[in-house]
């Protein structure tokens, strides 16, 4: 536990683009393309094996693959294997243990590259690894486990079992399990009980085998959504004798944890990763000032240099997406209700305007304030033609989509998450993902945003396991700001960062500790 005390000191190899992973993730839903035929000819007339669209064909039809077969995965696939449910097939993995349930082990290769990749965004956890290898901080620790099965969360999961716990896992989505990512997991040896597009009764199914195994019973439970949470409570209420911990990542799930806590029945402590510091900006500031131009550009092609566009909102998703815009040449517009965040504006640079005075000139439309009826149909009646309108905020209530269902408009979709919306006189409006979040709709988040996230839920798994009797009592706490800090500090070596130590004279002249924590708790 001394290591965790410590910042980091080895210097890291900055990672590796977050786009190759990304584009592999992309490679799931699309794959319509294809390589053009004299192409396919020309890699044809290669010598023997090079150019092969065959598998197995050397490295020019891995390129091809790879480059022309987006929707690769499906080459994975026996095309009988889509129409019986995992659940009535008997699989082996390649140790002999049938004790999971997946789409289809054969894809268990394919899954550990994909694993491979996420790897090298997510260097923070590979060196908790190696930090804690010696101490197993998780030794003993049973896990059942309820989150997205991407590439990504196999990473975190693998460090757990590396750090000595045993782990038993599902999906907390019916649509998000990456099926050969499930694969290689299982292959690995851990439990897992998920596939794309279970029906409900397969959801809390997969949660059932989970939690109910005879001669193994969890003692920490890591949740997205409170699922997991809930049917524990609802149908193996004794589990939760055994149960040290809870750790929850998303709002709706730490809500239902104060909910609980409220009430009086929460019976173990639980830990609120949503809240943590690290996280937020994370999610927030930085994740948005990625994905805005991607999630535009993937739906509309938009060149943003010279653009005029309106930003409602600078609060941290607003800051986010305004530097990306400033930088790309973009003329901003803030609209605020807060006098502190528009003074932050405008010292960035922006200009402050009510969304009435610029409406008309505006060529890109932006909601960032989690509030609701901020684009009113009347704004978007005074609109000019093909503004572009999209929410980043919390729900699509920000702009007032329902009031554009109306007869005297048509809707036309034009690309898959956008829509026209013409007016009687031709006018034309682009609405983007229908107004929900235009990011989480239309683009990836970064490797590196999920490494941070799991980072947190691997530490907030260690601090409640580990922590003395009495620590914690039966209540929803933040991760201690010392491990937040500690989250980040795995994070520098990836910039090769060379933090400054205090001196001790520094420290007393603070009332610091040397090794943190460097900021209050309220500090965000
Ligand atoms: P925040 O509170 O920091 O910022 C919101 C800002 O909007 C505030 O400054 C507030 O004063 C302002 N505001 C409120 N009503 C307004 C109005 N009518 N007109 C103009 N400004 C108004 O919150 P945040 O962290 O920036 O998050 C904003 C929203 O984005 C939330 O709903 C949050 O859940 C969501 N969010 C989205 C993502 C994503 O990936 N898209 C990530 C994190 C959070």
């Amino acid at each position: 536990m001394q290591e965790f005390s410590k910042f980091p000191t080895k210097t890291g190899r900055r990672s590796l683009s977050r786009s190759i992973s990304q584009s592999s993730t992309d490679s799931y839903s699309s794959g319509k393309c294809g390589p053009s035929p004299a192409l396919v000819s020309l890699l044809q007339s290669l010598p023997s094996g090079i150019g092969s669209t065959q598998r197995g064909g050397g490295w020019a039809s891995e390129i091809l693959m790879l480059c022309f077969f987006p929707g690769l995965a499906a080459s994975y696939t026996d095309s009988s294997d889509d129409e019986v449910s995992p659940r009535e097939k008997q699989q082996t993995n390649s140790k002999g243990s049938s004790n999971f349930c997946v789409k289809n082990i054969k894809q268990a290769e394919f899954g550990r590259r994909e694993i491979e990749i996420a790897e090298q965004d997510m260097s923070a956890l590979i060196s908790l690894r190696k930090r804690a290898q010696g101490e197993k901080p998780l030794a003993g620790a049973k896990i059942v486990g309820c989150t997205h099965i991407t590439a990504q969360t196999a990473v975190l999961i693998e460090t757990l079992c590396a750090l000595g716990a045993q782990c038993r896992w599902s999906a907390c989505n019916i649509y998000s399990t990456q099926n050969e990512v499930a694969a290689a997991l299982a292959e690995a040896g851990v439990a897992v009980f998920a596939w794309k597009g279970e029906s409900e009764d397969d959801f809390w199914w997969c949660i059932d085998r989970c939690v109910n195994m005879d001669g193994w019973q969890a003692n920490m439970i890591l949740d997205d959504g409170g699922d997991l949470t809930h049917w524990v409570y609802k149908k193996y209420p004794n589990v939760f004798k055994k149960i040290r911990g809870i750790v929850e990542e998303s709002v709706t799930g730490v809500h239902r944890l104060y909910q609980l806590s409220k009430a009086g029945k929460l019976c173990v402590p639980a830990m609120n990763v949503n809240d943590s510091v690290t996280k937020q900006k994370f999610d927030n500031l930085y994740c948005c000032r990625e994905s805005i131009l991607d999630g535009l550009k993937r739906t509309t092609d938009v060149m943003f240099g010279g653009k005029q566009v309106v930003v409602c909102g600078y609060g941290e998703v607003g800051k986010g997406c305004c530097a990306a815009l400033k930088a790309l040449g973009a003329i901003v517009n803030i609209t605020e209700i807060d006098p502190i965040c528009a003074l932050q504006a405008c010292m960035d640079g922006f200009r402050v305007v009510k969304l009435n005075e610029v409406i008309r000139q505006v060529d890109v439309v932006i909601t960032c304030t989690g509030n609701k009826n901020v684009v009113t149909r009347e704004h978007l009646d005074r609109m000019k033609n093909s503004c572009i309108v999209c929410n980043m905020g919390h729900s699509n209530t920000e702009i007032d989509v329902t009031s554009l269902r109306t007869p005297e408009l048509t809707w036309e979709r034009v690309r898959s998450q956008v829509d026209h919306v013409i007016w009687p006189d031709g006018k034309r409006v682009v609405l983007l993902a229908e107004g929900r979040l235009l990011n989480l709709s239309c683009s990836t988040v970064p490797t590196f945003v999920l490494s941070i996230t799991a980072t947190t839920q691997a530490l907030a798994l260690i601090e409640l396991y580990n922590a003395p009797e009495g620590r914690y009592k039966q209540d929803v706490y933040l991760l201690p700001k010392k491990m937040d800090e500690y989250v980040a500090s795995l994070h520098l070596p990836s910039f090769d960062a060379h933090l400054t130590e205090l001196t001790d004279d520094q420290a007393k002249y603070l009332g610091l500790n040397k090794n943190g924590p460097f900021k209050p708790n309220y500090y965000r």
